[in-house]
């Protein structure tokens, strides 16, 4: 079987098609997924909504270069993500480190620091984690010490914030790493965030060392290479709008067509679960999570070509403005430089030069921004968010039940994970996962 840029891969002979199983969407969870269940002899039908796979992991072009407006790092720690990359003979490449700090300054507006800057931040962000070896012993066991985390895990960011008495200018210090990475203070739990720190191996440089690391090809062509290896048929264009469990069979409608199968996996983010119509319905856990969101809603990345070469600039956003984080691409575009952006603030309209430029200005004037590219990955309709950042409340509340097969369903994707949520290789982790009990359930 091959692969086919649109369509489906093999000729088709009528309007239903009936697979060994199959994926509903086609990110990183899916792919996974669909990998596992044809080396285990099932022949894996795709069905993705978009006209690319990859998901939320998404290489572009952009002044000329490959550029990323998802998924950009990988890191040793993540043994899934790394080990695909050593198998598919992936060659990676580690960013310059930043040569200047940008930050908040006292009585408002922004200010260069000096490099020591960067271990009082890391100090700070410390004592937002402290405890986590006690209450996260076994990163990924994260229900080990239940009876720990019961307080803990209805706790905000902005929750700890205040319990720590850490003052408004050190929020904004420590605000890109710790807010905005929650979609804000008020949205994002304090257990994801220890969670994090404890998979990074509890310390600030493992935290920040996560995101510093990038497979050669970028994230979209780590992809590919995982399908096109796999054998799997994908259909694209084929956003799915009704599952039906009849009790030995699952039928799944798709851009009119319907495809049936013996167990399904439904690797679609979270923050969609309810777009698409289940019968026998889903229990209410599915629409809670989904309502809530677990994927950031106001999530954006952008890159930006600015003229001349900056330097290797890492801007701290204070939390509420235009941009949450800058920091410089390892490559140059042939005008200048190519700087990356972040920010949850539902106000910035990603794609314009105009508002782009006003929110450098503030933080590194004088740079002139000549074009921006970004994606908004609350207002997509196959995501409704960005990464995964659970809210209290949903460590303990609603994430073993999402996990649990349902009839013949069993669910995957980087929101439901129990190690690197947030991450590709949280993706990884359920995409193995569900092929695993697929196999159980058509035993
Ligand atoms: C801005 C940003 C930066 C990030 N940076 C990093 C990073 O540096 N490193 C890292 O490891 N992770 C990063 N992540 C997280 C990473 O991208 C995700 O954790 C991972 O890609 C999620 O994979 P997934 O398969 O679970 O979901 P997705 O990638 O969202 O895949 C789900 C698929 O389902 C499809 N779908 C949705 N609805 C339907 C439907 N009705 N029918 C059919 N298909 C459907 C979607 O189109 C999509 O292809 C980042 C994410 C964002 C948004």
């Amino acid at each position: 079987m091959g692969i086919a840029s649109t369509g489906i891969s093999h000729a088709e002979t009528g309007t239903r098609q009936s697979y060994d199983a199959i994926v509903i969407g086609g990110g990183f969870a899916g792919v996974t997924a669909a990998r596992d269940l044809q080396a285990k002899g099932k022949r894996t039908l795709i069905i993705e909504a978009r006209d690319r796979v990859g998901g939320r992991a998404w290489s572009t072009t952009f002044a000329g270069k490959t550029v990323e407006l998802g998924a950009t790092w990988i890191h040793p720690s993540q043994k899934l993500v790394w080990g695909e990359v050593q198998r598919l003979g992936i060659a990676t490449v580690t960013d310059a480190h930043p040569e200047f700090v940008v930050a908040s300054k006292e009585g408002g507006g922004y200010e260069q620091k000096e490099m020591a800057f960067l271990d009082q931040q890391s100090a700070l962000l410390a004592r937002f984690v402290e405890g986590s070896q006690e209450y996260l012993p076994r990163p990924y066991e994260p229900f080990h010490r239940e009876d720990l985390l019961r307080e803990l895990d209805k706790l905000t960011l902005g929750d700890r914030a205040r319990q720590l008495r850490i003052s408004a200018l050190e929020q904004n210090w420590v605000s890109a790493s710790t807010g905005a990475y929650g979609g804000g203070f008020d949205r994002g739990a304090l257990t994801q965030l220890a969670h994090w720190w404890a998979l990074s191996g509890y310390t600030a440089d493992g935290y920040h060392a996560i995101n510093s690391i990038r497979p050669v090809g970028g994230m979209s062509a780590l992809l590919e290479k995982m399908l096109a290896r796999s054998g799997a048929a994908v259909v694209k264009n084929a956003p799915v709008t009704k599952v039906v469990d009849n009790g030995s069979q699952v039928q799944v409608t798709a851009g009119g067509k319907v495809y049936t199968a013996p167990a399904v996996v439904v690797a679609v983010p979270a923050n969609v679960w309810n777009t698409i119509s289940f019968a026998p319905g889903l229990p209410a856990e599915f629409g809670r999570l989904a309502s809530e969101s677990v994927g950031v809603p106001t999530a954006r990345k952008l890159m930006i070509e600015v003229q001349g070469d900056v330097g290797r600039p890492l801007v701290n956003g204070a939390g509420g403005d235009l941009l949450d984080m800058v920091i410089a691409d390892t490559v140059k575009s042939a005008r200048g430089s190519l700087l990356i952006g972040f920010s949850v603030n539902p106000q910035l309209d990603a794609n314009s030069v105009s508002q782009v430029q006003t929110a450098i200005d503030q933080v590194l004037p004088g740079t002139k921004v000549l074009a921006v590219k970004g994606q908004n990955w609350g207002s997509d309709p196959y995501s409704k968010g960005g990464w995964t950042f659970r809210r209290p409340g949903q460590l303990l509340g609603g994430l073993r039940a999402v996990r649990q097969p349902h009839g013949r369903l069993v669910f995957a994707g980087s929101d439901i994970a129990t190690g690197w949520a947030g991450y590709v290789d949280g993706a990884m982790e359920t995409g193995v996962r569900a092929a695993g009990l697929v196999s159980e359930l058509t035993a």
